[in-house]
């Protein structure tokens, strides 16, 4: 969610003229290169790969860092960076340290030696808000600018009150210097206050309950033919879950929907124009998705329109839900325009789109969604079923809405009703109260159910969240660690079991590349999720990235599939050779 975001973030920035820069040092790079080639002239200059680099290429003047604040070990890492960040700007920075942020610049401003402006964005930034702002117990200042998901809008008003107040601060630091004095940075007027506003001038940390971003069109970096074979499409934000671990509804707000025409656009400039061979459509409860823009007219044809949205029919019944599960939350779904809906309409912009989503709820895994799935051969078979637990007692404090049984009937039901289904799941190791007996029940659901992935965790507490309110954190480290690592074991036992299962059978593999291993081998994706590796054909034929390929399994693993490439194929003729309903022809 946080790449998608990224995205989001950068088209509002060029949008405002600023320019983004991969990483510090590339940022270097490109100042070494413009000293040595003495650019005379003031036009722009084209880099190696390709972009457009601004003669005026400069250092970043804002470094801004995108988080995420589930677990506290997550924002420890973050305020590491950021102490990085702080001293790190006055001498030459590493390039691993900046790797996976970026930076960008205001090509407007040319002054080198200034301080680089630094903001916090997401979901650490929506949890911590002004304490940011503030120097911390070494007495550093960690961020100026914070800003939480909702409020990516505003980044331009909040950079430039940002620079306006560093540039002011560069003054008052070099007539406090030139005084004798320390340099003194300025604290936010707001932390004097007892009752912070959600909204100041190097601040935004507002929750909305409509903003989708549905208009902007997230923007991607890079040559197109360098461009990951999976793109990220957002449909939905905020969860109303409330489950009692979980920060993510105080970090992200209220459930809400984009508008289901702006994400087929989407989808459709992705597969189209770049190339994007693979969807991912991205949510906090993915597949809670309803469009309540969307009508269906008198006459059977169908609109959609984000202003006809008093006239979408919506429905608070159970019936929306998987048998057995409930929601702390009445849900209110426009019925005509489902997740399901969705799923179809993206699976039918081409047979050879291959589309996945996450992260779902599994309440929200009605019949007619596991219908659509099986009924859709590019809708990947890979589900992942978040089940946190394999206790009924533990999943009722941990406010799931289900209970073991009905868990396992959906996963049964999925089996029936979806050829070839796959499994994947997030486990909490040692959460409030759990005893030896209920994380035995977790032992014995990863045995039972076999997931082809899992993500394992060892609980940890997080401020505001129904558990912090109302249980004890009272299993001590040690076992939460213990747990967690025969819950990893028994996952693998399963998995390794299940992979066995692999052996003999002909996957269609989307390729994502060579090996880096082996540049002899091939890597991509077969349809349940497996990591596949393959000997490439040699010369002209060689397998490329986006197309697919027909591979025979020959040693399985628990990560990886080692296999014989077959042929190359496309999507449709391997949907149609292997029974899959031509719903696309
Ligand atoms: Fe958190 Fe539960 Fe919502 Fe998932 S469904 S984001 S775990 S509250």
């Amino acid at each position: 969610m946080n790449t998608s975001d990224s995205e989001v973030v950068m088209s509002v920035l060029t949008a405002n003229g600023y320019d983004i820069i991969d990483s510090i040092s590339a940022a270097e790079k490109k100042k070494k290169k413009k000293k040595k080639n003495e650019v005379k002239d003031e036009e722009e200059e084209e880099d190696d790969d390709g972009q457009q680099v601004p003669s005026t290429a400069t250092m970043p003047e804002v470094i801004l860092v995108n988080t995420c604040a589930i677990r506290d070990k997550a924002e420890e890492r973050v305020k590491t960076r950021l102490r990085q960040f702080r001293s790190m700007k006055t001498t030459s920075p590493s390039s691993s340290v900046f790797s996976k942020d970026f930076n960008i610049s205001n090509n407007n401003n040319n002054n080198n030696n200034k301080k680089a402006v630094i903001g916090v964005l997401g979901c650490m930034g929506e949890r911590i808000k002004g304490e940011l702002l503030k120097k911390d117990s070494k007495g550093v200042r960690l961020a100026d600018i914070v800003a939480g998901p909702d409020s990516y809008r505003d980044l331009p008003r909040l950079i430039e009150n940002a620079i306006s107040s560093s540039n002011n601060d560069n003054r008052q630091s070099k007539k406090n210097t030139n005084d004798g004095g320390n340099e003194s940075l300025v604290t936010s007027s707001s932390s004097r206050k007892r009752f912070e506003p959600k909204i100041t001038e190097t601040m935004n940390v507002e929750l909305s309950t409509t903003e989708t971003y549905s208009e902007i069109f997230p923007m991607r970096r890079g040559k197109v033919e360098d461009m990951s074979t999976s793109a990220f499409v957002t449909i939905q934000r905020g969860c109303d879950n409330m489950c009692a671990f979980c920060i993510v509804p105080f970090t992200r707000g209220r459930e809400r929907s984009r508008d289901s025409a702006s994400i087929l656009e989407e989808a459709k400039k992705r597969f189209y124009e770049e190339n994007a061979r693979e969807i991912v459509l991205l949510g906090q409860n993915v597949n809670s998705y309803s469009d309540k823009t969307y009508v269906v007219a008198a006459a059977g044809k169908e609109e959609n329109s984000s202003s006809s949205n008093t006239a979408a029919r919506t429905t608070t019944s159970n019936g929306v839900y998987a048998e057995g599960f409930k929601s702390v939350y009445v849900p209110s779904r426009n019925q005509e325009y489902d997740f399901a809906k969705l799923l179809k309409d993206v699976c039918a912009i081409s047979p050879e789109l291959r589309v996945r989503f996450t992260s779902p709820h599994p309440k929200d895994f009605p019949d007619n969604l596991l219908q659509t799935i099986a009924e859709t051969p590019n809708a990947s078979k890979l589900l992942h079923m978040p089940a946190q637990s394999g206790s009924t007692t533990a999943l009722e404090r941990m406010n799931r809405g289900y209970s073991r049984e009905a868990y396992l009937n959906l996963i049964d039901k999925a089996k029936a009703i979806i050829p070839d289904v796959a499994f994947s799941s997030d486990f909490i190791s040692g959460f409030c109260g759990e005893t030896e007996e209920e994380h035995n029940d977790t032992l014995s659901l990863l045995k039972r159910v076999q997931y082809e992935q899992a993500f394992t965790f060892a609980y940890s507490l997080r401020d505001k969240t129904a558990a912090s309110k109302k249980l004890i954190d009272d299993v001590p480290e040690e076992v939460k660690q213990r747990r967690l690592a025969e819950v990893i074991e028994t996952f693998r036992e399963a998995a390794k079991e299940k992979a066995k299962g692999e052996i003999g059978k002909t996957h269609l593999v989307l390729v994502e590349g060579t090996s880096k291993r082996d540049d002899e081998k091939c890597t991509g994706r077969a349809d349940n999720g497996k990591r596949v590796v393959f000997m490439n054909e040699n010369g002209e034929k060689s397998s490329k990235k986006g197309e697919y390929v027909e591979v025979r399994i020959r040693e399985a693993g628990v990560n990886t599939l080692i296999g014989d490439f077959v042929k190359k194929t496309t999507a449709k003729a391997f949907y149609e050779a292997n029974g899959g309903k031509a719903w696309y022809a």
